[in-house]
């Protein structure tokens, strides 16, 4: 379980003028808050950079400068912090220089601003409402390494099972060839009914396992944008794997103009294909139609694949993007449900999104964006 040092509670004083920064640290004290104090704002971002709860700062010592760097280091920040900043400004009118400033200032966040003279109880509340925020976010940090912790050994579960089990799995495979060639002959016929039995979970464990392996493999993408790759050229290397299946029932395929877009070819490969593949699989008795076109929004692609297969209902259009989450026996169309899950999670990888609308009976059309 994750700790708080001194260090990431204690409050951080940029107060150079006078006597202020003895006087806050004593207010500070009085209510048992640590503080530290910073003799300019360079040190400051020091220290917080060190860790803190929150930081005082005296707006005069806030030089344009300053607030621009104390700016940079806010957004460098990882999400779950929200350093709580605590700002005394000057007495008097405001002039339309410190205007200016007070604006710069609360851009920066989580800013509270204290007009000065301020009475000790005030800047006290402040502080440790400020302190409060903090704890909160120092919580949902936990909360979060945590989460990461679960996932990385579940990663970790998934990848290692479904790799070491294939052994075994080729095993049972090759053995039950092995007794249905040198023993056939000798098997009644439920024997040879049986052993079909255990050569075809043998085949579809394999199968499962080979997903489930790719599925973990998808969970190592690195989380970055790669060069742009042409679309066109993933989804050719799809169509020609998927070759045999499309010539076996006959589909047409139609592909629109294809864009640039930063992923690796062999994942868009893969969910291309997983898509085509499924757009064929889940045809009805009409001859499959499947589209393929992609369109810009924004910063994004949008790709579709539209099919003219029997459809998704609504309250399925979620769940079929699970693992394992299938709405058809084997018997009906094959598979294992690891297909979308597939899909999903490299997409996601690459921070686009993934989704279907669809009409049971009516065909589907499945979207995911990327950056282009
Ligand atoms: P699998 O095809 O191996 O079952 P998927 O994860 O690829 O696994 O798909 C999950 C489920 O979503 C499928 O079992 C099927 O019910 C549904 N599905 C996927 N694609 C289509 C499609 N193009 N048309 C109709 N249903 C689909």
């Amino acid at each position: 379980m994750f700790r708080r040092t001194a260090k990431e509670m204690r409050v951080v004083i940029l107060a150079p003028v006078g006597r202020d920064a003895q006087l806050l640290a004593a207010t500070l004290a009085a209510v048992k808050i640590e503080s530290d104090t910073a003799a300019n704002g360079e040190l400051l971002l020091t220290k917080l950079g060190e860790g803190a709860g929150a930081a005082i700062i005296g707006e005069e010592a806030l030089k344009v400068e300053y607030v621009t760097l104390l700016a940079e280091w806010l957004t460098s920040q990882p999400p779950w912090s929200d350093m709580p900043l605590v700002i005394l400004t000057s007495s008097g009118r405001p002039t339309p220089q410190s205007q200016r400033r007070a604006h710069e200032l609360q851009t920066l966040g989580n800013v509270t601003f204290i007009e000065r003279p301020a009475r000790p109880e005030t800047v006290q509340t402040a502080l440790l409402a400020a302190l409060r925020a903090r704890q909160r976010q120092y919580e949902m940090r936990s909360r979060q390494e945590e989460l990461l912790r679960v996932n990385a050994d579940l990663e970790e579960f998934a990848h290692s099972a479904s790799h070491d089990l294939r052994e075994p799995i080729r095993s049972i495979s090759v053995y039950a060839e092995i007794i249905q060639k040198h023993y056939g002959n000798v098997l009644d016929h439920k024997g040879t009914e049986y052993l079909g039995f255990v050569r075809s979970a043998a085949a579809r464990m394999e199968t499962l396992l080979e997903d489930l392996l790719c599925y973990a493999q998808a969970a190592g993408i690195p989380d970055e944008f790669p060069e742009p790759i042409f679309a066109r050229e993933a989804l050719d290397a799809a169509l020609e794997n998927l070759a045999g299946s499309i010539q076996d029932c006959g589909a047409n395929i139609e592909v629109g103009d294809m864009p640039h877009v930063r992923i690796r070819l062999a994942h868009l490969q893969q969910v291309f294909q997983n898509l085509i593949g499924n757009a064929i699989k889940y045809r009805n008795e009409a001859q499959p139609r499947v589209r393929v076109e992609a369109r810009k929004e924004d910063s994004w692609w949008v790709f579709c694949i539209e099919d003219n297969g029997i459809g998704i209902s609504k309250e399925y259009e979620e769940t079929i993007f699970g693992i394992f989450k299938r709405l058809h026996t084997n018997q009906a169309y094959s598979g294992t449900g690891m297909g979308l899950a597939i899909c999903k999670r490299v997409i996601e990888r690459y921070r686009g999104r993934i989704w279907v609308e669809s009409q049971p009976g009516h065909g589907s059309s499945f979207f995911f964006t990327l950056p282009s």
